[in-house]
């Protein structure tokens, strides 16, 4: 049984790269019936707050990536807040001691680092030379009846270090570059090696996806897991995610909170998609196009490319598009309803007595709306009874001439036609525009004008045909004042 974890420390919201690790480990989860956990670890108790574990619980359920056992859902390993696990760690430090395979270091902070700046100034690199690990038992009795602080460090066993990352393939570190590191401070506290793979051991993780940045932490962890007798999981790294300027994502380049992009309108299928494909490819064909669930039955970590993968805002945006095409009408209007009430152009009989007229009008500006956030300004004059006036388009299109006889031409017309729908509205506006010696593009660009305000809109005949016969008429004849 597969069983993975995201394992955030709460020093910032949920960003792009963490959401996408969260995300691979879901998937891998969810495609092979296992177990998703999230573990929050908050360790760092200065820099994490619990603001920012409401954040990245917020981002994970925007996302739809529900963890089996965390917080708020418990489980069967609990706690999963590792800032309550601290004393658990500690035990397994004293395990490790007492087994020969880690040693107390009475090594005062200002010694070791007069030691390293020595073989520093000598040109040379420096690692612990377990002066501590030669102490005699008098020696060792000495220090602990002055009540010395100690440390606990692990005592690396020498030869390779080896392990298959399931994305990079094999790696080996030579142990040699290892020195004896700490795993549990004079504090009692633990450092990250020790907590982590304490918890993963805990937890039973076969797998552990995460961030590149970690690969250099791996032997470190493979050496305790080995220490522990416990087995060695799976690990794979992610590579990272770059700007398009291929410089490591960060606030220059735009939100790298995935919440964020919810109030930037971004919907979380999109932005879902997207992050899938960062790094990722389902192997065979080009589709881009999927669904939460489609991934997770697609899903397999040998799809993730060894390869930095690039954050492309205009490809988001287009995943976004894309997946507010495929929104049935009552969905986009159920998560359209909070913003078009905050631009004051919300009305409730939208989903009541207007509705089929509300979605025909959304099925319109869809294809012209990149984020949930622009229907509100790009339906303004669907919405709101006064059309805001672009100056510049009524200067060029409505002024001067003979506009404004043409638009009463027009508005006759189509005042007396049988029908109000858009083939009707076009030949007319067509013949009236033969009649009266004008090309119908000259008609067409001020009526644009006259019913939307603006000189970009979708097509002018569906534009009027769902204004409707009164409002359309009205519209028309306040141009007239304007011309
Ligand atoms: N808390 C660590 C981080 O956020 C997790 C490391 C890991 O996944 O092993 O980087």
């Amino acid at each position: 049984m597969i069983r993975v974890r995201f394992a955030p420390s709460p020093t910032g919201y949920l960003h792009v790269g963490g959401a996408r690790t969260a995300l691979f480990n879901w998937l891998l989860a969810r495609r092979h019936g296992g177990l998703f956990v999230l573990r929050i670890e908050d360790t760092d108790a200065e820099r994490s707050s619990a603001d920012m574990v409401e954040g990245i619980l917020d981002g994970l359920r925007w996302l739809g990536l529900s963890w089996d056992e965390g917080p708020l859902v418990g489980g069967p390993h609990e706690p999963y807040f590792q800032s309550a696990r601290l004393a658990r760690h500690a035990t397994v430090a004293r395990t490790l001691v007492e087994s020969g395979k880690a040693y107390y270091c009475y090594c005062a902070a200002d010694e070791l680092k007069a030691k390293r700046e020595a073989a520093e100034a000598a040109g040379g690199a420096w690692k612990y030379d377990r002066a501590c690990a030669a102490l005699s038992a008098e020696d060792i009795a000495a220090r602990e009846a002055e009540g010395r602080p100690r440390a606990v460090r692990f005592f690396v066993p020498e030869g390779a270090v080896p392990f298959t990352d399931l994305v990079h393939g094999p790696i080996a570190f030579d142990a040699a570059n290892i020195e004896d590191f700490v795993i549990l401070r004079s504090d009692g506290l633990p450092t990250y090696h020790l907590s982590v793979v304490s918890d993963d051991v805990d937890m039973r993780m076969t797998h552990v996806i995460r961030g590149d940045d970690h690969i250099s932490n791996t032997p470190k962890q493979v050496l305790l897991y080995q220490a522990l007798g416990a087995a060695v999981p799976q690990f794979a790294h992610v590579p990272l995610i770059l700007g398009t300027d291929k410089k490591r994502l960060s606030k220059r380049h735009g939100a790298t909170s995935v919440m964020e992009y919810a109030r930037q309108g971004v919907l979380p299928e999109a932005m879902l998609n997207f992050l899938a494909l960062l790094g990722w490819s389902p192997g065979s064909g080009d589709r881009e196009l999927f669904t939460r669930d489609e991934l997770a039955g697609v899903f397999a970590l040998d799809g993730i490319s060894g390869g930095n993968a690039v954050f492309n805002p205009e490809k988001l945006d287009w995943f976004n598009q894309q997946h507010l095409m495929r929104l049935a009408p009552d969905d986009l209007t159920r998560r359209l309803q909070p913003l078009l009430e905050e631009a004051g152009v919300w009305h409730a009989d939208y989903v009541d007595d207007r509705r089929a007229w509300f979605y025909a009008v959304l099925e319109l500006l869809k294809p012209r709306a990149r984020r949930l956030t622009d229907f509100a300004a790009l339906g303004d004059y669907f919405f709101r009874d006064a059309v805001a006036f672009d100056e510049a388009a009524v200067q060029k299109h409505l002024r001067g001439g003979e506009v404004s006889a043409h638009l009463a031409t027009l508005a006759a017309a189509w005042d007396a036609a049988d029908t109000f729908d858009p083939a009707t509205l076009e030949a007319t506006l067509r013949a009236t525009a033969e009649t009266a010696g004008i090309k119908a593009g000259t008609l067409i660009h001020a009526v644009r004008v006259a019913l939307t305000g603006r000189t970009v809109s979708p097509g002018l005949f569906e534009v009027a045909t769902l204004l409707g016969r009164q409002r359309t008429a009205a519209r028309l004849a306040h141009a007239r004042q304007l011309a």
